[in-house]
């Protein structure tokens, strides 16, 4: 908060309030127009430096409003994130992060694409075949990674995942 709007708030206030005083004690209020002036002036300038203030409070309120959501949302993913652990895949050695198993509660193994981690964002590598080819694949950021081959003879699969 503005320190300075707070003490031109202040000012004001308390320049109305001493005029106000010493017009209370003089049979002259109406005759005496510079003391009206001045109290209006005070006035305006003391309801100026309020509604700064309110400006700006609610600017602040606003803004700690938005820090707290970044704060919930990187606890969030902080929480998300350490259940999984960078590993590579085969055959080709791509980085990936994989489900923890102590963290596992039920949910099938499966591993979440490593860019969208480093944005903090998960996102489940889906398997797709194309072909006698077999990968994962990232729906959010289209990253794909080869992980093995079906053969034609046997159907089985090539793929060490
Ligand atoms: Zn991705």
């Amino acid at each position: 908060m503005d320190v300075n709007s707070i003490a031109a708030l202040f000012s004001g206030l308390k320049s109305a309030h001493e005029l106000l005083t010493a017009m209370e004690h003089t049979r002259e209020f109406v005759q005496n127009g510079t003391q009206l002036s001045q109290l209006t002036r005070s006035l305006l300038d003391a309801q100026a430096a309020a509604m700064a203030l309110q400006l700006e409070q609610h600017s602040l309120t606003a803004r700690i409003q938005e820090l707290e959501d970044q704060l919930k949302s990187k606890i969030k993913w902080e929480e998300q994130a350490a259940d999984y652990k960078l590993t590579q895949l085969p055959p080709l050695g791509v980085y990936a992060y994989e489900l923890q198993g102590d963290n596992a509660a039920g949910k099938p193994r499966h591993y979440i694409c490593a860019h969208c981690y480093e944005d903090e964002r998960k996102s489940i590598l889906q398997p797709r075949s194309r072909g006698f080819t077999r990968y994962l694949f990232c729906n959010a950021c289209g990253f794909e990674s080869f992980v093995g081959s079906n053969t034609a003879v046997s159907g089985s699969s090539g793929s060490m995942l």
